[in-house]
């Protein structure tokens, strides 16, 4: 079983349920597809500009909590056409956080969740 943690953009936290982020954890599919059994053991929020995400990816393994992504919608935005990557989405230092996160907790960390732009190949950090 491989425990993820998602920590999620204060900027949708009150209009977002995570849904699109959940919902393919059960199916293996899309940024969870390389997994074998998936599970959802917590989620965070992070507050701009970022300076909290290090101290909760901390507590996500502490938790025990072993891949942390961060949603589609930080990089990606709903079209006409669904998800794209252009113009971008929420977080304009998204690889700069995801860089933070896994050098201060050693965790591989996935820029992506549900809902992938289409051909979209998925960003590790590890
Ligand atoms: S730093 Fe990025 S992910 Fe964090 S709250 Fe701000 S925009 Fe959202």
């Amino acid at each position: 079983m491989e425990k993820i943690g998602i920590i999620r953009c204060e900027k949708n936290e009150t209009t977002c349920p995570l849904v699109g982020c959940i919902k393919p954890i059960a199916g293996k599919a899309q940024a969870y597809k390389d997994y074998e059994d998936p599970q959802l053991m917590g989620v965070f929020t992070c507050r701009c500009p970022g300076d909290n995400v290090v101290e909760l990816a901390g507590i996500m393994k502490k938790k025990g909590i072993e891949f942390i992504h961060f949603p589609t919608c930080l990089f990606s935005t709903k079209t006409e056409d669904g998800w794209a990557s252009e113009p971008g989405g929420f977080c304009g230092k998204l690889p700069e956080l995801m860089k933070a996160v896994h050098e201060a907790t050693g965790l591989p960390v996935v820029a992506g969740t549900g809902h992938l732009p289409k051909g979209h190949i998925v960003e590790v950090v590890k």
